[in-house]
């Protein structure tokens, strides 16, 4: 059951086969896995429950209620890159735009000899990506949720004569209401909170929303329970303590919090845990039609291209909210007032390349992810490249004007032809106002544990019965919307736990 947290004033004490600590994509799976399996499964969620009731259309409360640091995390290096991760139960897929895809192939294969992963298989994969596909009813956008902002881009792409197709997402009669970043306010999303977390929780899982989890409890090299905080869900202020015992702990708490529970736990993987960070670092373009957009009607990301798959890149349509967007406008006072009521001619296309850069993940002196990243120039040079193609499938929609959101590039462009200086200067990569919500690698997965954290079946190298289980193992980017391979990978890795302490 979904347990009432605000009562717990006292401290407690519970025992079960399996802690899991986190209840997105990645924590969600386990628990329903291993529960079905007939383990008994306890969840530790830091965020409060998310109702459909919660959606908005106003993101400032939304985001400070439901989001990681207010919605505000940003990476720092030599430019800044906004992060975001939900702290709810479901975790980031209530916030996220549905869209289900498995990694490819090839990049399996690279890590499976770059990173002498020789237990994992194309194969078996498939079978996960299939289960979690018919589970969460993944299919094509279809035509009537789709609206004008992605039809647009649909247009763009075939007048190029580029790839060009209906992204496949997670729901069921999807309104396109494009409120996807305030939670989906009829429910049609797929998302954790209502379809793996129910299940787990029929299956008998107990789920204590608003539990921080402080640390994982070892004895000598094997981890035997979990302690966290219990906190006030309006306060956020700790009320009392809960202590786990479990035969196993599964850590699925993202990519920013999973390495600093191992660290705090005492793991640090040879200087691994908190390194390697990785991200699809994204940015968008946009246009301006003569026609109405409004883009707050239709799926808020329902159309892609595979172009530039082959560079490690996609191109998607892309909306959030207004006010969250148009921050992005040229001018300030009567100016910045004018392109406002010009607001519903806008459509976006965003690019987000597999990236080469690395970053950091530490504990700051808040106890939040302190997150540091350098953004190389080969990356900034491919963002530049994809932008540039957003730019062209916009004028090639019919654009009369395109933002590309580029400084030392014109800020609003009026031509296609204007786009080519995308390519013939080379921008750094503060030019660029990323976002990177694809984020990998603090607690990477590999054969050898000088170089890797987590072995093949996301055991701890250091520490026996201690899993870790979100996209902090991947070693690298995978270039597709990570959700499903997040979700596969920890299938495979729950029936392995069923197999072994059941
Ligand atoms: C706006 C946005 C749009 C996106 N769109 C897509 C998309 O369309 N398709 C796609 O594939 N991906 C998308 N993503 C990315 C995707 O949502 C994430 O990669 C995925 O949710 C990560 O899953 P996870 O289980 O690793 O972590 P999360 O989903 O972040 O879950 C981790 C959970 O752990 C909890 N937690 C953290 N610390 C603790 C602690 N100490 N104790 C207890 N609990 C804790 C958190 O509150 C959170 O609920 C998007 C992301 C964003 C932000």
């Amino acid at each position: 059951m979904i347990h009432d947290t605000e009562n717990l004033r006292s401290d407690q004490i519970r025992t079960a086969d399996v802690c899991v600590i986190g209840s997105g994509p990645g924590g969600a799976v386990v628990a329903k896995e291993l529960a079905e399996k007939g383990l008994s499964v306890i969840v530790l969620e830091s965020g409060p429950r998310l109702h459909h009731s919660n959606s908005t259309r106003e993101p400032g409360s939304f985001l400070s209620r439901f989001l990681q640091q207010g919605g505000l995390r940003a990476m720092l290096g030599n430019t800044f890159v906004a992060s975001m991760q939900a702290e709810a139960i479901g975790g980031t897929s209530e916030v996220n735009s549905a869209i289900l895809k498995p990694m490819p192939d090839a990049i399996l294969k690279e890590w499976i000899e770059n990173y002498g992963l020789t237990d994992l298989s194309v194969q078996e994969m498939h079978g996960h990506y299939q289960a979690i596909e018919a589970e969460l009813n993944v299919r094509p956008s279809e035509a009537e949720a789709l609206g004008p902002k992605n039809l647009v881009m649909k247009r763009g792409l075939e007048k190029l004569g580029w790839d060009s197709h209906p992204l496949s997402r997670a729901v069921v009669n999807c309104e396109g209401a494009s409120d996807c970043l305030t939670a989906c306010p009829s429910g049609a999303k797929r998302t954790m909170s209502v379809t793996y977390i129910p299940k787990a929780s029929r299956a008998g899982a107990d789920i204590y929303p608003s539990c921080r989890a402080r640390y994982v409890l070892r004895e000598g090299k094997r981890a035997v329970g979990v302690r966290a905080d219990i906190l006030h869900p309006k306060t956020r202020k700790p009320q009392a303590e809960m202590t786990v015992y479990a035969k196993a702990v599964v850590v699925s708490a993202g990519v920013m919090w999973s390495p600093i529970l191992l660290r705090r736990s005492g793991i640090k993987g040879n200087g691994w845990v908190g390194r390697n960070l990785c991200a699809h670092i994204g940015t968008a373009a946009f246009g301006m039609f003569d026609e109405e957009i409004n883009g707050w009607w239709g799926a808020t990301q329902g159309w892609g291209s595979n172009e530039f798959f082959h560079r490690g890149m996609v191109l998607e349509a892309l909306w959030s909210p207004p006010a969250v967007l148009a921050t992005r406008l040229p001018g300030v006072g009567h100016e910045y007032l004018r392109e406002l009521k010009g607001f519903k001619h806008y459509a976006m296309v965003a690019t987000k390349p597999r990236g080469v850069s690395r970053g950091r993940v530490v504990e700051g002196l808040n106890g939040q992810p302190f997150c540091t990243f350098r953004v190389k120039q080969e990356d900034a040079d491919e963002t530049a490249m994809g932008l540039k193609a957003c730019v062209d499938t916009l004028f090639a929609a019919g654009a009369k004007r395109v933002l590309p959101g580029v400084y030392g590039a014109p800020w609003v462009m009026e031509k296609p032809e204007d786009s080519n200086v995308l390519l013939k200067k080379r921008f750094p990569a503060s030019s660029f106002e990323f976002v990177a919500n694809h984020v990998f690698g603090t607690c990477r997965m590999g054969s050898n544990p000088r170089e890797s954290v987590v072995g093949s079946w996301s055991e701890v190298h250091s520490c026996k019965d201690l899993f870790v289980c979100d996209s902090s193992i991947f070693p690298t980017g995978i270039v597709n919307n990570p959700q499903e391979t997040i979700m596969a990978f920890s299938r495979r890795t729950a029936h392995h736990i069923a197999e072994r302490y059941a």
